[in-house]
């Protein structure tokens, strides 16, 4: 394990209570952890006390950086994000691209940790040479790109050195994201709420102090091959699948009634591919698969949509309009929200209004949640917490709202979703792509648990190192062993610890196996389950022993 190629630089911790800064080296466990989730699940799970309140000054948020950031590399404009998640209660880490990540590594640290609460709205600065805090009261409720200006005017920063919260994370929406670069979030499980609840409206990243490290000459035949592709994902980003997924009947439609959905084609890949208007991409990422678009008629521009949010605002809410989708996507990235959560969220509602198919309804709501106006305050609680008084099923697991690729079509891909930690997150393990190629029967539950043990670890190291999930045809197995100067089950057992730490931090928090369920029954679940326990040697309950998990990280003391 000594020798993996890993990220280096040490932990800067800021404390904003105290407007305090400290650097400590973290080596050894850089050399366990390679960096990005993995490293920082560790510090989260062993700094962030197990009676965390998410909202409270005890809670901790973490930026991490892996080895490849540092490399010119297709596929590595990413970074990971980790903390205690206020939508469902358990670490959650989240994954963005745009250009952050080479401006983080320049400051030289490996890890950017944040705990406290300020008294005051913050700006805080992270250069090579230090740290410095600035009150930004003026920026209170900004919208994302309003933050930008004013880093760009005040001090002349980009947003591609950027992490900021718009008024949803300030008004500790459940399910507010961190956006980078305007446009690119740490999605997932509301962490722009945490760090609103801290009063930290924005962190920028310069400098020139990148640490040394050499990575192997297969990064040139990947990015040369990423260059050269003719892959539709470069033309059309993750929307090119959404008629496949649609006649897989895998396209959840109108808050879950159904499983296809009429007007696909008119909010799918062709139709984006239709608004796009220029090439959009992640740093030294030459795949280039995001999505600019603009609607020549009314002047909307966004980026994207992505998959995700033509299902989340379109067929899920009934909306068969690709305008329409974009408008919700420019809403959710301007006020600092999680499409697939916010889009979940609004298509309950539409459902308690008898609503379906009215964006114009839609994008009230929207703006309603970020702010809590009205009905927003009670939709900002997410799914699980707002459903009963909707009157609608609690669509989620763990209480995280579920992604598209319908669990009750994928079965294997149902199972992953009620025992990932994170809940109902597609990119947990993504057992879809097996079951949409063939390669694992859709139908049935048992006999999958290796697979989605494999799956996990898998997910959990490429979010280490870090690696974009859209580059498993060019980041192979092999390649991976080479860039990483590791066997591929050393990488996985990297994954394997990281997952571990999750849980057995969520069990210190009550969560066990009455918590690794869905909404809707799946065959042979229950079975399955403790099949997949087995396979991770956890007990009967989901529970990891504690002998299991040691303590890597240095004290928080
Ligand atoms: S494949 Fe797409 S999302 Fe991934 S790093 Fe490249 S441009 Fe970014």
């Amino acid at each position: 394990m000594e020798g993996m190629r890993h990220a280096k630089g040490p932990l800067l911790t800021v404390d904003v209570s105290e407007r305090t800064a400290t650097r400590t080296e973290i080596d050894t466990l850089l050399e366990q952890t390679v960096g990005g989730r993995a490293t920082a699940t560790a510090l989260a799970h062993d700094r962030i006390p197990f009676d965390a309140d998410p909202f409270g000054p005890e809670n901790r948020a973490y930026l991490s950086t892996g080895p490849l950031q540092q490399s010119q590399m297709s596929f590595t404009g990413r970074m990971n994000m980790t903390s205690l998640s206020p939508l469902t209660d358990g670490l959650a880490s989240t994954n963005a691209g745009g250009y952050l990540s080479r401006n983080f590594t320049g400051t030289g640290i490996s890890v950017f940790e944040v705990v406290g609460k300020s008294d005051e709205l913050l700006a805080i600065h992270v250069t090579d040479d230090g740290v410095e805090f600035e009150a930004v009261p003026e920026l209170e409720n900004a919208l994302v790109p309003e933050v930008s200006e004013y880093m760009a005017e005040t001090r002349d920063l980009g947003p591609e050195h950027c992490i900021a919260i718009g008024p949803a994370g300030e008004n500790l929406v459940r399910f507010a994201s961190v956006m980078t670069f305007d446009s690119r979030a740490f999605g997932r499980g509301g962490l722009g709420a945490v760090l609103g609840s801290k009063n930290v409206k924005c962190v920028t990243f310069q400098g020139e102090a990148q640490p040394q490290i050499e990575i192997p000459p297969v990064q040139m035949d990947v990015h040369q091959e990423a260059a050269t592709s003719d892959d539709r994902m470069k033309r059309q980003g993750t929307t090119g699948g959404t008629e496949f997924i649609n006649d897989n009947f895998s396209l959840p439609t109108r808050y879950f009634e159904e499983y296809e959905f009429e007007h696909a084609a008119d909010i799918g890949g062709n139709a984006v591919e239709e608004k796009k208007y220029k090439k959009g991409s992640c740093s030294a990422c030459a795949y280039a698969c995001k999505l600019p678009t603009r609607d020549e008629e009314t002047g909307l521009e966004t980026e994207g949509p992505e998959f995700e949010t033509v299902y989340a605002f379109g067929s899920l809410q009934g909306v068969g309009d690709i305008v329409d989708v974009m408008k919700s996507n420019e809403l959710c990235d301007t006020l600092g929200m999680d499409t697939i959560s916010a889009g979940v969220t609004v298509a309950a509602y539409l459902k308690s209004e008898e609503a379906f198919g009215d964006a114009d309804l839609a994008h009230e709501v929207t703006e309603q949640i970020a702010y809590r106006d009205g009905v927003g305050d009670l939709l900002a609680e997410g799914v699980h917490r707002c459903h009963d008084e909707l009157g609608v099923d609690d669509y989620t697991v763990k209480g995280m709202e579920f992604a598209a690729h319908d669990g009750r079509v994928l079965h294997g891909q149902g199972l992953s979703y009620a025992v990932a930690n994170r809940g109902g997150d597609h990119m947990y393990a993504g057992m879809l792509s097996l079951e949409y190629s063939g390669e694992l029967n859709p139908e049935g539950t048992l006999g999958k648990a290796t697979t989605l043990v494999e799956r996990e670890n898998y997910a959990a190291f490429r979010d280490s190192g870090v690696v974009c999930a859209f580059g498993g045809d060019y980041v192979t197995d092999d390649r991976l062993e080479a860039l990483f100067d590791a066997e591929y089950d050393e990488l996985l057992a990297v994954g394997a610890a990281t997952v571990e730490r999750e849980r057995h931090f969520n069990n210190q928090r009550g969560f066990d196996r009455g918590d690794d369920t869905t909404p809707y029954e799946l065959p042979d679940l229950e079975a399955a389950v403790q099949e997949y326990y087995e396979a991770r040697g956890w007990t009967a309950d989901g529970i990891v022993p504690d002998e299991a998990v040691q303590s890597v990280s240095p004290s928080a003391d």
